[in-house]
């Protein structure tokens, strides 16, 4: 058991939020029961995942996706639904954004990196003046298939590869999400291989012209790392109960 301000204060301090510029409002979105005794972890706000931490006797829920995003400005429709089960329930809804991503041990990017048995070797990734993601390195350079094959066992899902790269992968980029805004980033570096959730049909036109290779592994496996991550810090550190609520969106 811990007191809902406790864990606001821990979690603000932990993953830094007031540093980031972000659409996303994080930190405490809305505010729930005083007392949190299970804490429930997703990647995103639905009705679903509302329901499913109901369900599961959860006080807090622990989200990267808000409901958020630069303002709130009528209570109709989604909005009005998600929030009426949100109060109904006493449910409280934190929300880590960039600052999730972003994280040197618990950030999804970091996470991605892990996957690989990389560690990170430097910022990568620059969002609006700061780097939310980072870059790793093999030891030996290591064909595309291969690192294909690893991410998709240890995502447990399907990836698809853009080999527009001359190279074999030596250095590695990670940026999950939406995060082909750092195609042209990667190629400036260097960066063999850029590790992605979600690619559109301009980022392929952008993408082979540089040329880049790129690996997309969808929006919402490459941003679970960092929920799963911050689930086992706020258990160790706060002696709550916690558990993951699993939505994939299959995007
Ligand atoms: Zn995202």
């Amino acid at each position: 058991m811990a007191s809902r301000d406790e864990i606001v204060a821990f979690l603000d301090e932990y993953l830094n939020v007031p540093a980031y510029p972000d659409k996303s409002s994080n930190g405490l979105q809305v505010e729930g029961k005083e007392e949190v005794e299970r804490v429930a972890f997703a990647v995103d706000t639905t009705l679903r995942t509302i329901e499913r931490a109901v369900k599961g006797k959860a006080d807090m829920l622990v989200v990267h996706h808000g409901m958020i995003w630069g303002g709130l400005n009528y209570i109709t429709g989604i909005h009005y639904k998600r929030l009426k089960a949100l109060i109904e329930n006493g449910l409280n809804l934190y929300v880590a954004h960039l600052p999730l991503d972003a994280h040197t041990e618990v950030g999804n990017n970091v996470g991605l990196l892990h996957l690989l048995d990389l560690e990170p070797k430097g910022p990568f990734g620059e969002y609006k003046g700061l780097s939310i993601g980072f870059y790793g390195e093999f030891e030996e350079p290591q064909p595309i298939e291969k690192v294909a094959q690893i991410m998709a066992e240890k995502l447990d899902t399907t990836v698809r590869t853009y080999e527009f790269g001359e190279r074999e992968i030596k250095t590695v980029g990670a940026v999950s999400g939406a995060g082909a805004f750092a195609l042209e980033e990667a190629y400036r570096k260097g960066i063999d291989l850029l590790i992605t959730g979600e690619f559109s049909h301009a980022d392929y036109l952008t993408a082979i012209d540089l040329p880049q290779s790129v690996l997309v592994a969808g929006h919402y496996k490459t941003e679970t790392p960092g929920v799963k991550a911050l689930m086992e810090v706020v258990k160790t550190k706060l002696g709550v109960n916690v558990f993951f609520i699993d939505e994939p969106t299959g995007l």
